[in-house]
């Protein structure tokens, strides 16, 4: 193994990218709470039934994407791979299904065995909302209306595109399910392994398969729409209605389906064009059985998950690193005033990047590759003035500035 290099599909977020991830995370956070999604955050690790129940042993996420590992002390725990178990999970821990609808907003990491390429890592972060206890198609168009506004305020709105499909409620789904498995078990040898294996155990991940050969078979797949009872088709008119009231595009995908088992009714996914074959940007549904299934009492949920990387590789304009005043002082008494006026100017809320060792020119050097906005520079002079100088390197100007107006002066600079 090589040393001091990061595991497979991990990454470093330096500063750059770290901010974008910052951007992309505050921006969803503010606008999630203009729909009265509350933050929460859940263990970054929980007992591994908590996901391999509700996700599903048959998935790819449960069968072959888990960090799975026993403990120090015998306990069978996973690194989660998405958050909506591990929220619903809290829900019940602490008692909160009195309560109703709940309401929650989360960013973190989650961590999937996968082949890492561009937009897919092992490590990877995602942002999310989970709307808990409303079986009104109300919660799905507001829920929808939040990722389209996130992606909106990212300045990304144009780059994607909102596909929408429903699976129907158990029911309409039984009845497809078995339409399909007598349709692929017709062309099954045209399907791959995978595929092959899902047959028997989720039928309806074939239609999401990336397979080529698949897909070919895929698209003379029966449609649900075929299936769906009249409850089901109902609420899917709901849900459309709503968006198209809020101007909302969306663009039915009949193949559309979610990876994980436990989705009923709505399911839609943001794709963009632009990040090759990792496209989905966010990806959500909803979830009116897994409440009951992790436990807990009959409780409808619906709520969706964006990944922040490839957010963040979407972002066109991301955010500049603040431009900070560069404090240069000469000589030892400045060294030692320079110490506390910077205290000072950050009191003020300023940006102060103290030149730590080196001549001037050194120390001006740096705060040119650091983008600095202005320096000031403090010398036996200026100590004896009471004042330093100014030098705005926009203007190029320099400007002599006695200490008690120089706050004031720099917050007028930036
Ligand atoms: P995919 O089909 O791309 O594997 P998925 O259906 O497994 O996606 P979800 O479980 O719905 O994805 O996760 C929601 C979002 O999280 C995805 O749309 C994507 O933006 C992001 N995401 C999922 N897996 C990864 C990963 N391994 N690396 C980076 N982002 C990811
Ligand atoms: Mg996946």
């Amino acid at each position: 193994m090589p040393a001091l290099q990061p595991a497979r599909g991990t990454q470093d977020l330096l500063p750059d990218t770290m901010r974008r991830h910052r951007h992309v995370s505050e921006t969803a956070h503010k606008t999630a709470a203009l729909y009265g999604f509350a933050e929460i955050a859940t263990p970054i690790f929980e007992f591994t039934e908590v996901f391999s129940r509700p996700i599903g042993e048959h998935t790819d996420i449960v069968s072959k994407e888990m960090y799975t590992f026993t403990d120090r002390g015998g306990e069978e725990v996973t690194l989660r791979p998405e958050n909506t178990a591990g929220v619903v999970r809290a829900v019940l821990s602490n008692g909160l299904t009195q309560s109703t609808p709940l309401k929650f907003f989360y960013s973190g990491p989650m961590f999937r065995y996968e082949r890492p390429q561009k937009g897919r890592f092992r490590q990877f972060h995602q942002i999310g909302v989970e709307l808990l206890g409303v079986a009104q198609p109300q919660a799905d168009i507001e829920t929808i209306a939040c990722g389209h506004r996130i992606l909106q305020a990212l300045g990304i709105g144009e780059r994607v595109v909102l596909e929408l499909n429903t699976l129907g409620d158990p029911e309409s789904r039984a009845d497809y399910r078995e339409a399909l498995v007598a349709y692929f078990s017709k062309r099954r040898s045209e399907l791959s392994e995978d595929s092959q294996r899902r047959l028997e155990r989720n039928p309806l991940r074939i239609l999401d398969s990336k397979d080529a050969g698949d897909i070919r078979v895929n698209t003379e797949a029966p449609a649900f729409a075929a299936y769906l009872n009249e409850t089901s088709q109902q609420f899917f008119d709901r849900v459309r209605g709503g968006l198209d009231r809020l101007g909302i595009a969306a663009r039915l995908n009949p193949r559309l389906v979610r990876g994980l088992d436990y989705y009923t009714h709505t399911v839609f996914e943001f794709v963009t064009t632009d990040l090759g074959s990792q496209g989905t940007v966010l990806a959500g549904g909803r979830y009116d059985g897994l409440v009951e299934l992790m436990g807990g009492p009959q409780m409808p949920g619906v709520g969706w998950a964006a990944g922040i990387e490839r957010l963040a590789l979407l972002l066109t304009e991301p955010p500049a690193a603040p431009r900070p005043i560069a404090l240069v002082p000469i000589g030892e008494s400045a060294e030692a005033r320079a110490l506390t006026l910077a205290e000072e100017l950050r009191g003020a809320g300023l940006v102060v990047d103290l030149g730590y060792s080196g001549n001037v020119q050194r120390r001006m050097r740096r705060a040119d590759r650091l983008g600095a906005r202005a320096a000031v520079l403090l010398g036996d002079d200026e100590l004896a003035r009471g004042g330093v100088t100014l030098r705005d390197f926009e203007s190029g100007a320099q400007t002599e500035l006695v200490f008690a107006d120089l706050a004031a002066h720099l917050k007028a600079l930036t």
